[in-house]
């Protein structure tokens, strides 16, 4: 996209990816303006000062069409819904309409590796990372995680290879950025409260691969319909990581087996995981996603092991907190949407005390029945969906309410005999009671390290 300079640019909505947003733009000599629907109070004051000190004036508590008068390029944050009506306004207007992916589309001077899925994009983008720099590669990880890329590109920009994880957000108004390989790894309902349907949900994310050439690497999980029943792009490399027995990257028992044709070159190899932070079923497919990625790059298989048998999953990801008294007290607080609650009860055994909900994503709670009437003994349920949750599920499986993380965690305490596990997988986002998942987490493991404390006196749940 062309940015001209002295032509008027509107950051919308003042994020971290909107201060990105500001530096990146006023850096083309472009005329900055930010609108925000926050209150001033509401808004960082570090991130105020700054705009005055760049001389960026800005409009808060809602967005007024004078201000929007004469703006070239609108760029709303990641955050913002498209349907805003100023937005469409401007769209009326002809004005483009575009996130900062179609800003940096063009502009990074090296291979980028796009990742998109409705789940693992973190774990991947930052096991991608991890390999390449223990390969001894300089690497910028960022994107929807970390440094946003327009941040990079008003930096030094020394990497030697881009790691980016992309969000549904980013890629429905990322243009013509294209990534060399592009890793699309799940698609299950998430943010339909924002697309409005599947349909919307997956076509997003599948503008990772709008506009690849042929000379790219798409990478897409072989077992998930939503990805394998559309076309993918012009990419010519196509390769496939999951359990189907075609794929190119196939997982296994202990790991994966790669059988593919990768820049020309035969390649058959082996990679035990066993031992390692990957060795979950999940964690094996965002492992052999990643294993593609790598080889597709040029890293060998020897680094590409020593990556991935020091790689230490982020936080709040299936963390195990403690065993108490035969219990085991797992930490999945990232969990917001149905396919990671899935995933985290698939490796969780059948004798689960879930501690789900939080604010609600416009979810079918209906879409947890199978794996819960599976896996679960008990349901704690916190915060907003807890209603929703109740009567998805209430007829399945034994419910209770509770109304503080600490209240849930000494009841599943109370419930629980040895052998159990105590998940924290809410299914949810976090914000009706926490900061965000990270704090909602770390309130669970406070809890959790309180339980000793206390004399819990057990029950016995009956199914
Ligand atoms: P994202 O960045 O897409 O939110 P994360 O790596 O942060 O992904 O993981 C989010 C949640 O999804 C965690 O609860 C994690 O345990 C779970 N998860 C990770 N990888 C997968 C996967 N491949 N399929 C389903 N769930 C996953």
């Amino acid at each position: 996209m062309q940015l001209e300079p002295g032509k008027k640019a509107i950051v919308v909505g003042l994020g971290t990816s909107g201060m990105a947003a500001v530096r990146f733009l006023q850096a083309q000599g472009m005329n900055v303006f930010v609108s925000d629907s926050c209150s001033e109070e509401k808004l960082k004051e570090t991130d105020l000062a700054m705009l005055d000190e760049m001389g960026v004036l800005f409009e808060t508590g809602g967005h007024s069409r004078e201000f929007f008068d004469k703006a070239d390029i609108v760029v709303p944050s990641p955050g913002v819904p498209l349907n805003l009506p100023i937005l469409e306004y401007m769209r009326e207007k002809q004005v483009p309409v575009v996130g900062e992916l179609a800003l940096a589309a063009g502009r990074i001077p090296v291979p980028v590796i796009g990742v998109t899925g409705s789940n693992g994009k973190t774990t991947v983008t930052s096991l991608i990372g991890h390999i390449l720099q223990s390969a001894g590669q300089s690497v910028f990880v960022g994107g929807n995680i970390g440094t946003p890329v327009l941040d990079y590109l008003s930096g030094e920009k020394n990497a030697e290879v881009a790691v980016l994880e992309l969000s549904s957000f980013q890629l429905e108004i990322g243009e013509s950025f294209r990534p060399d390989i592009a890793l699309f790894l799940n698609l299950s309902p998430d943010h339909l409260d924002r697309h409005g349907s599947m349909e919307n949900y997956a076509a997003a994310k599948r503008q990772i691969f709008a506009h690849q050439e042929p000379e790219d690497t798409a990478v897409i999980c072989a077992d998930d319909p939503w990805i394998m029943n559309e076309p993918v792009g012009n990419a010519s490399t196509i390769l496939r990581f999951g359990f189907h027995p075609d794929a190119e990257a196939r997982v296994t028992q202990n790991g994966v087996v790669i059988s593919a044709i990768i820049s020309g070159e035969n390649i058959d190899e082996l990679y035990d995981l066993t031992g390692t932070f990957l060795f979950s079923n999940v964690n094996k497919l965002n492992a052999a996603a990643a294993i593609l990625a790598a080889r597709s790059i040029g890293c060998n298989a020897g680094a590409v092991r020593k990556g991935l048998a020091d790689y230490i999953l982020p936080d709040h990801r299936m963390t195990v907190v403690k065993d108490i008294d035969g219990v085991r007290y797992i930490d999945d607080s990232k969990a917001t949407n149905i396919g990671a609650v899935n995933a985290a009860l698939a490796s969780c055994g059948n004798r689960v005390v879930l501690i789900g909900g939080g604010r609600d994503k416009e979810s079918d709670f209906n879409m947890l029945a199978p794996a819960v009437r599976q896996h679960v003994k008990q349901l704690i349920l916190i915060g907003e969906a807890a209603d929703s949750l109740d009567k998805a599920l209430g007829s399945i499986v034994p419910t209770s309410r509770a109304g503080s993380m600490e209240d849930a965690v000494f009841q599943a305490a109370k419930v629980s005999q040895p052998g159990d596990t105590v998940l924290l997988s809410p299914g949810c986002a976090s914000f009706d009671m926490f900061t965000g998942y990270a704090h909602r987490g770390e309130v669970f493991r406070q809890a959790v390290s309180g339980l000793r404390k206390i004399n819990v006196e057990r029950v016995e749940v009956k199914r």
